[in-house]
């Protein structure tokens, strides 16, 4: 096994990472910028898209035609390693650049993949996701919001939450039951709905620090072309699963997050071995740790891109995937928080956490959101497995 990276990878990395030097906001030219929960943080960001769009780095591995550089993926890990690794800003248009296109390009029509790509490369039109109900998370299925044939057009009705970074989004890609009398996961259909239409209500969820990270979004006689619909009529349950597989598995978490917050774990170790000698040599297992749990995803990661480039699926796999990387995440910081001891609870100046404790009420989330963890071990079991449902 030659895992050394090829010529064509060691010219993207190059490219990528001067540009990124030269470009990423820091301290004195506009950056860092201001969380993307508030409306103004959410603006900097999409301008920052907008940046990286008019340098072609925004969907590396798109096609040129929507807006990418045609790049495989192997050389989009290597992009994702520099982006990391220059602490560029989180990415606003994650949910659509994500999961969503990766679901167009394997569903859509033509007329669909040339409307909404690049509005979305270039963060444009910015998207959020409205699956959950307040009865249906885990349970996915049991979703209760409906679409009902108007004519030619549908008629949503219903109501989502936790639609995150829908507080200021432009676009939702949401899941409303258009055949009551079906089986649950037949009877979906999967609508791209813009969240200015007449009836969109879109009310923003305050966070414990007050800031918006998510929104409930309510449908009242939503009227939306049939155009609009992705993949075909009832059958939404296999495009969204399809969308799932981009969440959990290769596309919306890069190894590269990961060995980049082990990288500074490291580093911070260094500076508590030197100050509480005592403490660090106490917490030096769980450094190493973290460390080979980031490598140890980052190799796997590869791995699996190199199978996918083979022509094989992810399939149920990605679901072992979604659970090594919040559970990677979580010792990370919970580690770096040992390190830093009482220091982990100072605030900023502007009374936000630190770095690594806001990094930590983040990662606390990792085991729910994607699909809760406890859910992924029965998809692991089952599927994967093959072991019996009880
Ligand atoms: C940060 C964050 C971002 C999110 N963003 C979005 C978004 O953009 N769009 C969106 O649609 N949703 C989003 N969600 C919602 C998320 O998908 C749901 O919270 C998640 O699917 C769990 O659903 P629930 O909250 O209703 O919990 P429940 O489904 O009520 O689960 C409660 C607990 O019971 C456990 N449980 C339930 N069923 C089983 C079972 N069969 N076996 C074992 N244990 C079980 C769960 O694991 C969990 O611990 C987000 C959530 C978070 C935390």
């Amino acid at each position: 096994m030659d895992l050394r990276f090829g010529a064509e990878q060691e010219r993207v990395r190059a490219e990528a990472r001067a540009w990124l030097e030269a470009n990423v906001p820091r301290p004195g030219r506009g950056g860092p910028l201001p969380s993307l929960d508030t409306a103004e943080g959410f603006e900097a960001h999409r301008a920052w898209e907008r940046t990286m769009h008019a340098a072609r780095w925004s969907v590396v591995s798109w096609p040129e035609r929507y807006g990418g550089r045609d790049l495989g993926l192997l050389e989009w890990l290597v992009f994702e390693e520099e982006y990391y690794r220059a602490r560029a800003p989180v990415r606003v248009g994650q949910n659509g650049i994500f999961l969503l296109a990766p679901t167009l390009f394997e569903f859509g029509t033509e007329e669909q993949k040339d409307r909404y790509l690049p509005p979305m490369a270039a963060g444009e039109e910015i998207w959020c996701q409205g699956w959950s109900e307040p009865d249906a998370g885990s349970d996915l299925a049991a979703l209760r919001s409906r679409a009902e044939r108007r004519g030619g057009d549908w008629l949503l009705n219903g109501q989502k939450t936790w639609c995150s970074r829908g507080a200021f989004a432009d676009w939702l890609f949401g899941l409303f039951r258009s055949d009551p009398s079906a089986e649950r996961h037949r009877g979906i259909t999967y609508f791209l709905v813009p969240l200015d239409a007449p009836g969109v209500t879109v009310r923003p969820i305050a966070q414990l620090d007050g800031e918006t990270g998510f929104a409930e979004v309510f449908f009242e006689d939503v009227v939306v072309p049939a155009n609009q619909v992705l993949g075909d009529v009832d059958r939404g349950w296999q495009v969204a699963m399809a969308t799932a597989g981009s969440e959990r598995g290769l596309s919306l978490r890069s190894p590269a997050r990961y060995s980049e917050a082990a990288g500074r774990l490291l580093s911070l170790y260094g500076r508590c071995a030197e100050e509480h000698p005592g403490r660090a040599a106490r917490l030096a297992d769980d450094v190493a740790r973290a460390l080979m749990k980031a490598e140890a995803y980052r190799l796997h990661t590869y791995w699996t891109a190199t199978r996918v480039l083979d022509g094989h699926g992810v399939g149920a796999e990605a679901s072992m995937n979604k659970l090594f990387w919040s559970e990677t995440d979580l010792h990370i910081h919970r580690t770096a928080l040992e390190l830093l001891g009482p220091e982990a609870e100072i605030v900023e100046d502007d009374g936000r956490p630190g770095e690594w404790l806001d990094g930590f009420l983040f990662a606390l989330a990792g085991p729910i959101y994607a699909g809760t963890n406890e859910i992924q071990r029965n998809v692991v079991a089952e599927r994967v497995l093959g072991l019996p449902r009880s």
